[in-house]
């Protein structure tokens, strides 16, 4: 007679080990805004996000997920976002799929890019423990971060190169991250 095993998703990731899931290490805790910024951001990522959270070698908070149409208009003008198809704006089911991070310092805001690669480290391995598809705002070019072998400073400094080497500029958003 034969056995079957439990049928298994297939992995984004198939040459990761799915069972390797770190241990909840940071004892970070999202704070109010946090979960207010929250609301209506697609529960994928914010199911990665949590779980990025609990892993982060960095505390950092959730600043913005949901946008509406105006908001977007206002961003776009001061041209802190560069396109009306933003992924904050309400996507077909309704959620946003996009969320942006702030990284704490010692308890202090900061915009010093290394954290926001450490921010994205930790949102990679959630995205692989989690088989979610996801991008960082600091490397447009790679859709599924989770697929990158290296640290993501590295990622970033080859989405720098490939922008450079095609006379653009790199358009970097550290604590940005979305659904793909
Ligand atoms: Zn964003």
């Amino acid at each position: 007679m034969m056995e079957f095993s439990r049928l298994k998703l297939t992995s984004l990731f198939p040459s990761r080990e799915p069972d390797v899931q770190k241990e909840p290490t940071s004892g970070f805790k999202f704070g109010k805004r946090s979960r207010r910024e929250m609301k209506g951001v697609h529960p994928t990522l914010i199911a990665v996000t949590t779980r990025a959270l609990e892993i982060s070698d960095v505390d950092f908070g959730v600043t913005a997920g949901l946008r509406t149409l105006e908001e977007q208009k206002r961003l776009v003008a001061l041209g802190r976002s560069q396109t009306m198809k933003s992924k904050h704006l309400p996507q077909e089911d309704g959620w946003s799929h996009a969320i942006d991070l702030l990284a704490y310092d010692n308890g202090k805001v900061t915009w010093e890019i290394s954290m926001y690669a450490a921010i994205a480290d930790a949102m990679k391995q959630a995205c692989i423990e989690q088989n979610v598809s996801a991008r960082w705002g600091a490397a447009w070019h790679q859709q599924t971060i989770g697929m990158w072998k290296g640290p993501m400073e590295e990622l970033m400094n080859q989405y720098v190169d490939i922008r450079r080497s095609q006379g653009r500029t790199p358009f970097i958003d550290g604590p940005h991250f979305e659904l793909t």
